[in-house]
């Protein structure tokens, strides 16, 4: 039974709150938690229930809550300025963490171009590669390819470079166009053929897309390694170092949007390091400021950064930027969150979670309800579907992916699904013997509700 305080809570949420990416008409059924507190990986209601904090709440913790550093920096941080805008001023958080930032990019990123969320960091790139062409004599390089699947983000420009029609085809007369090619989905290969032999021919649409638009290219955009939202999808080894090169070649600017690969959720600092490949303009946000507060960062080339350079009269300067764009308390979050990632050797402790988190996984194989287990580094997605041996999905109505969610939260770890893909991705700092607990609960809420449908 809910308090009395949580259910005064409660009622005010239902009358006054608009959730993102919620049926509202379904919202007070679902009786979720309120969250009132955190430790380390886990998240504590007004109750006083603990759940495994399972997402990272929603993709962007990266040490675990209240870590005792990032707290210390950003009080610090509270007792000189909360905020001072980046519109004609500097401040130290920003500045410092620009230069650490660059420190961890891939080679040839060499300026920072700060905002707010994942969104407008790809709004940022889309604007600059736009803008860049402009101001280089190539205006006719304009358009944008983005990939089958794709996920960028809910402002106008990133869902312009979006591919999931459930989100984005409502707002297709508000947007602009842009050429979509295939991203690997090997569970579901449209060509029927295997990862190991395919030779990468999903490719193809992106060579025609090129050859089609010829010259007029401006920037291909892509999700490194694994697209996310539309259900943890990963690509084989190799695709993003040729859909790099392919870039390359036809003249294009490659934006890799690293908001949910980045700040080492794939076993790398960057997802595009993996496969060396260094693109010309990174989008980030999600874990940057370890899961604290709203902060993203576009990264570019010197030479982009230059043919923004000139005279006021020249009209060049990137006429961008948000109110909170650079905001101290932010950065100061990032920046310790950086001195983390080095002080506990973050990613040097992730090779061993890794493998117990594959091993983990594979235990899911045997469930009735399991097409398809992907992963990379921290992040998995198990596909739920009503014949696994054909890979027929659950009637949607069934809301398969809900209900065990919503079991999982009733022992204690929090989820959220993509449709009937089970997501996944626990805080980098999560202990082994937490991670065993995360997943023998994500194995016993799926094994309670599928036993209802296979
Ligand atoms: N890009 C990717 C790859 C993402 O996964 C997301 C968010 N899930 C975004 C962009 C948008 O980020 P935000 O929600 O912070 O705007």
């Amino acid at each position: 039974m809910a308090s009395e305080t949580t259910q005064k809570l409660k009622d005010i949420d239902r009358r006054c709150v608009w959730h993102p990416f919620t049926q509202m008409r379904d919202w007070a059924d679902d009786d979720a938690p309120i969250i009132d507190r955190a430790h380390r990986c886990r998240l504590i209601d007004t109750d006083g229930n603990e759940y495994l904090d399972g997402i990272s709440s929603l993709w962007v913790n990266v040490h675990g809550h209240r870590h005792p550093v990032i707290d210390a920096a950003v009080r610090g941080q509270l007792d000189r300025v909360a905020h001072s805008t980046l519109l004609g001023l500097g401040n130290v958080p920003s500045i410092e963490l620009a230069e650490r930032l660059l420190d961890h990019a891939p080679e040839g990123l060499s300026r920072v171009f700060y905002s707010d969320s994942g969104s407008t960091a790809v709004e940022v790139a889309i604007k600059i590669a736009f803008a860049y062409f402009r101001h280089t004599g190539s205006p006719e390089r304009n358009v944008f390819v983005r990939f089958e699947g794709s996920y960028h983000g809910d402002t106008l420009g990133s869902v312009s470079v979006g591919g999931i029609d459930l989100f984005h085809e409502l707002y297709r007369p508000l947007l602009f166009e842009a050429p979509v090619a295939d991203y690997p989905h090997c569970y579901r290969c449209k060509y029927e053929l295997h990862p190991d032999t395919c030779g990468l021919a999903c490719l193809q649409s992106l060579d025609r897309i090129l050859a089609e638009h010829r010259g007029r290219v401006a920037a291909v955009i892509i999700e490194p390694l694994i697209q996310g939202a539309s259900g943890m999808r990963v690509a084989p080894q190799g695709f993003l170092r040729e859909v790099a090169d392919r870039a390359r070649e036809a003249g294009a600017l490659l934006v890799c949007d690293e908001v949910a690969t980045g700040f080492g959720r794939t076993g790398k600092m960057f997802a595009c390091q993996h496969e060396d490949v260094s693109p010309d303009l990174m989008a980030l946000a999600k874990g940057i400021s370890a899961g604290y507060l709203p902060l993203a960062a576009t990264l570019a080339t010197e030479l982009i950064y230059e043919a923004f350079l000139g005279a006021h009269t020249d009209n060049k300067t990137f006429f961008h930027g948000h109110t909170y764009t650079g905001n101290p308390l932010a950065c100061a979050a990032a920046l310790a969150g950086l001195q983390v990632f080095e002080a506990e050797s973050v990613l040097e402790k992730l090779t061993p979670k890794i493998e117990l988190f594959e091993n983990l996984l594979d235990g899911f194989r045997h469930h009735p309800s399991v097409g398809d287990v992907r992963h990379k580094g921290l992040m998995a997605g198990i596909e739920l579907v009503a014949d696994a041996a054909t890979g027929r999905p659950f009637d949607p109505d069934l809301r398969v992916g809900v209900k065990v969610t919503r079991k999982a939260r009733s022992l204690g770890a929090i989820l959220r699904p993509l449709g009937d893909v089970m997501v996944l991705m626990p805080p980098l700092s999560i202990e082994q013997e937490e991670l065993r607990q995360l997943m023998s609960i994500a194995d016993k809420a799926l094994g309670e509700v599928e036993g209802q449908y296979v």
